[in-house]
């Protein structure tokens, strides 16, 4: 029937940020439903962070299986098939997830719609089943979640053997060479898996460096990986055509006013991402967007709908999975009458999954010096860690940026095995305003990676045991 059925919320779009806050808003006593018009999970789930981290893992103990002999391992028959690798990818990795989400969204109540949403005013949503069917919703609050999808460059459409990262994480076969278009994080994180498994990687950056978001002394360790990988990094160089056969495809760019080019089996375009708000029927609902798609919003969420709320991808800052997921529980809160809730990212970290992992939180040096604040930075290498020694991974160090009369930390940078995890002890370090002197009274196991933390802290006290 064409009736409007009725809910208190709904969340569009089945991401970190959706999931979450249709549960959370469930949660705290609401009827939910949760539209989607792909796969539960959105692109973290399915084209982003988790096949990403699989595709890495499986590259890592690809090199590691070659590259044991200090250690006395000789496998001389490491062989690689791919397709098995991706099968394990897809099968017990992504869908494991994503049907472990469908669970957790049905236990806590939530009605699943599979379908695409459009706002028909700023509270009726009307969801298309196929091109004939739909159905429309009243709601009391709408929570937009719809994400992102890459950014496709002039000259450069996804087709054939120009693939998009979605292409890049499906490919059946190992390249003998690729090319990546942008040095951001995910082109990459990318790269990397590729050069594991013994593709020739070039990448073309159009700015002077790689990474432009982490500080130059940790991605020089993963420009000194990528050198040992036959990675060539070219700077300062703009991709501006291409030209495509059965079996290949070339790139010409330019470089120091030079135009050169390059063959490969394929090239992946990562230049970044682009919001889903496009065709949403926002404007039906008067809702503002920014030229660039970005849908602002106050400290809780809130669209200039103050009924309609918007997380993730589609709003500004960092598009990462934690942070959707984070803004989400705010915006469930908010609507859920909480009053004082709001965002703080002050201690969001962010994390590269390159060799070795980089991953930061709070301020740089510079920044908390721009900020006036007197600094210390104390930056312990990992060579002096006993666990680092003992897994062959000795590359990084931790930093901690300290305020000088107080010790408070104000940021950290960790390069290194185990980056991701580390990080979060310092997250929680800074989200609860602790100072050095905080984390050297606190017991560390030994041996482990999070030592380096400690003699990081002790080394800002001026007293370090171990180096
Ligand atoms: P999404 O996850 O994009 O989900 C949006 C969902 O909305 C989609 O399922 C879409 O189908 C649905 N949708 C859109 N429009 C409609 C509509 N009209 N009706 C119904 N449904 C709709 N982040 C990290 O933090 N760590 C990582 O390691 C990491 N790795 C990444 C690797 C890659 C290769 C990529 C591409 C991204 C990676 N990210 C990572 C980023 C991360 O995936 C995103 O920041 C995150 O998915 C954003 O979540 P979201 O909920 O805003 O949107």
């Amino acid at each position: 029937g064409d009736f409007a059925k009725e809910l208190d919320t709904v969340v569009i779009g089945s991401g970190p940020g959706g999931y979450v806050a249709a549960i959370r808003a469930a949660q705290l006593g609401q009827k939910v439903a949760i539209i989607e018009k792909g796969s539960i999970g959105g692109a973290c789930l399915n084209v982003g962070c988790i096949p990403s981290k699989a595709l890495i893992n499986a590259s890592h103990q690809f090199q590691v299986s070659l590259d044991s002999k200090l250690l006395g391992i000789h496998s001389n028959d490491t062989s690689i098939n791919f397709q098995e690798t991706q099968a394990w990818k897809d099968n017990h990795v992504v869908s494991k997830l994503t049907k472990g989400v469908e669970m957790l969204l049905k236990k806590n109540k939530v009605e699943i719609i599979k379908g695409e949403a459009h706002f028909i005013d700023s509270t009726t949503i009307r969801v298309m089943f196929d091109e004939a069917s739909g159905q429309s919703y009243q709601f009391k609050h709408a929570i937009i979640a719809t994400g992102s999808r890459p950014i496709e460059i002039k000259g450069f459409p996804f087709k054939g053997r120009v693939i998009d990262s979605t292409g890049a994480l499906n490919l059946q076969e190992i390249p003998k060479k690729l090319t990546v278009i942008g040095g951001g994080y995910i082109g990459v994180e990318l790269a990397g898996v590729y050069a594991n498994f013994g593709s020739e990687v070039t990448i073309l950056e159009g700015t002077s460096h790689i990474l432009p978001s982490f500080e130059r002394d940790m991605v020089k360790l993963v420009e000194d990986d990528f050198k040992r990988k036959n990675v060539s990094i070219m700077t300062n160089a703009t991709a501006k055509s291409v030209t495509q056969s059965d079996e290949q495809v070339t790139v010409t760019y330019e470089q120091d006013g030079k135009e050169h080019t390059v063959d490969s089996d394929y090239v992946l375009v990562s230049v970044g991402r682009r919001p889903n708000t496009d065709d949403l029927g926002l404007e039906l609902a008067g809702i503002k967007v920014a030229a660039n798609g970005l849908i602002e919003v106050d400290e809780q969420g809130r669209t200039n709908k103050k009924n309609i709320f918007a997380i993730g991808d589609v709003v500004p800052g960092a598009a990462l999975a934690h942070k959707a997921s984070y803004e989400a529980k705010v915006a469930a809160e908010a609507i859920s009458g909480s009053k004082g809730v709001a965002v703080d990212y002050l201690a969001m970290p962010a994390v590269c999954f390159t060799e070795p992992e980089l991953a930061t939180v709070g301020y740089t040096e510079k920044e908390a010096k721009e900020l006036g604040y007197q600094v210390k930075a104390s930056k312990f290498p990992l060579a002096g860690n006993g666990r680092a020694l003992s897994l062959n991974q000795t590359q990084g160090f931790i930093r901690l940026i300290t305020e000088k009369q107080s010790n408070a930390i104000l940021g950290a940078q960790v390069a290194g095995v185990s980056a991701s995890d580390l990080i979060a002890e310092l997250a929680v370090a800074i989200e609860n305003g602790l100072s050095a002197e905080d984390i050297t009274l606190t017991i560390h196991s030994h041996p482990s990676m999070g030592e380096s933390i400690m003699d990081a802290a002790e080394l800002a006290l001026g007293n370090p045991i171990h180096i």
